[in-house]
């Protein structure tokens, strides 16, 4: 050995693609890759972090009290069970970190959020994917993979990069028969954008049972994704063992401020949510009426459409004609989706241009 050598559960990981902004030759294009609000940030939680500017020579509270106080008060939650992170991958990797190692076996969905395999590889635990059910999350095939050795499931709902969504009946099955000893992450990086009917319940199972962590972040309908907030819910013996291995000012003073001036503005929030529901159906309806050219729009519930390409017109293909149109979407072939592009909503504008762009590329 002449050189240090990594871990060999960490040379396994394959690294984090993120979404680009531009294209092959240094053009920047309309960013539709990464699921960010087109409608920008409140201005309320700009301001909130401009004034934080004065204070850059002290440490954030360790504690980060104003957030968590502003996130109980609003959902109704105890504010001491409250964990917070680095954005929500960072509580993903805090639960791995509290509840994984060597010999222990993690679940997630065959198209699930990228981020949970990384999580699984770094603490040295084995990822177990368990099958799809038309691209969406199969409970009975999350239970068939579950052993001895689980020691984590986790699921997005809804799920990226997919859309789908899994209804409070079967995550409320999922969650009965999993063992009690196995931790359930319900990440709901996109809740915001669900009607309140459809509520998972998956905040309530964080408050009443001992074994289901929420997460939720600041960076999707909040429109604060630069600043890296991100939060999480459940039982204090979990949020306990998730403080030990958290980095001790892992969230800045002004992302703090900027996060509890977004939760106060509602209004800013409603009008994201019933933007992203308009332009989604719309984007869907001309997707649809593009003619008989093998595309396929999952049903969604986010901020994306996942299009499927069944045709003679491929994903990629199609994704390089967007690129040369001015608009990148995400492919994922890495991500067992050669066939797939997810597409994020983005405003009037854009999304119209992405529709004409996309018409002209598959020719419909
Ligand atoms: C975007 C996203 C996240 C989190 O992002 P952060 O910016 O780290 O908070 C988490 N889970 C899913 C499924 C996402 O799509």
């Amino acid at each position: 050995m002449n050189a240090p050598v990594p871990k060999p559960w960490v040379m396994a990981i394959a690294p984090y693609v993120p979404g680009r902004a531009t294209a092959d030759d240094g053009r920047r294009l309309v960013k539709l890759s990464a699921n960010e609000n087109p409608l920008g940030t409140s201005p309320a939680a700009r301001a909130a972090l401009e004034a934080e500017s004065r204070s850059l020579d002290r440490y954030p509270d360790p504690g980060a009290s104003i957030l968590r106080e502003a996130v109980a008060a609003k959902y109704g939650l105890d504010p001491a069970r409250v964990i917070y992170g680095s954005g929500s991958d960072d509580v993903l990797h805090l639960a791995a970190g509290a509840f994984a190692g060597p010999g222990d076996e993690v679940i997630f969905v065959h198209y699930g959020f990228a981020v949970y395999e990384i999580a699984t590889r770094r603490v040295g635990a084995t990822p177990v994917v368990a099958p799809d059910k038309d691209y969406a999350t199969d409970v009975d095939a999350i239970l068939a993979c579950v052993t001895d050795r689980t020691r984590i499931v986790f699921i997005a709902n809804p799920n990226n990069p997919t859309g789908t969504f899994t209804p409070r009946a079967e995550i409320a099955r999922l969650h009965a028969a999993l063992p009690v000893h196995v931790l359930l992450v319900i990440d709901q990086a996109y809740a915001e954008y669900i009607d309140a009917d459809d509520d998972d319940h998956g905040l309530m199972l964080a408050m009443t049972t001992p074994n289901v962590l929420v997460t939720r972040t600041f960076s999707k309908i909040y429109g604060l994704a630069a600043e890296r907030i991100g939060w999480g819910y459940g039982a204090a013996p979990l949020i306990e063992a998730m403080h030990r291995i958290r980095l001790p000012f892992n969230i800045t003073t002004a992302g703090q401020q900027a996060a509890v001036a977004a939760l106060g503005d509602t209004g800013f929030v409603d009008t994201a949510r019933a933007h992203n529901a308009t332009w989604r159906a719309w984007l869907a309806e001309e997707i649809a009426s593009l003619g008989n050219r093998g595309l396929r729009v999952v049903p969604s519930k986010a901020n994306f459409l996942l299009v499927l390409f069944e045709g003679d017109v491929t994903a990629e293909l199609a994704y390089k004609g967007l690129m040369e149109r001015g608009y990148i979407v995400r492919w994922l072939p890495g991500q067992g989706l050669p066939h797939g592009l997810r597409m994020t909503i983005g405003t009037e504008a854009e999304t119209r241009g992405l529709a004409a762009a996309l018409r002209d590329v598959v020719g419909g």
